[in-house]
């Protein structure tokens, strides 16, 4: 089990990042929202969608 977090800040694309919260890329804190605690990104990335309703989200290369 990770913690996970969502970038507020898109990229370029238009695209947010979820990373957990071991990852060198982890946006600072003001820059980021708390998901929650899941056992991989995959279910991290579903909480985002259904609760942030974000159309373009992927996850950082390091935390999948
Ligand atoms: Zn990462």
């Amino acid at each position: 089990m990770k913690f996970y977090y969502l970038s507020k800040q898109a990229n370029d694309d238009g695209v947010v990042s979820i990373h957990a919260d071991s990852c060198e890329q982890l946006p600072s804190i003001l820059e980021r929202v708390y998901l929650g605690i899941f056992d991989n990104s995959r279910l991290a990335a579903e909480a985002a969608l259904s609760k942030y309703q974000v159309l373009n989200l992927e996850t950082c290369f390091c935390c999948k």
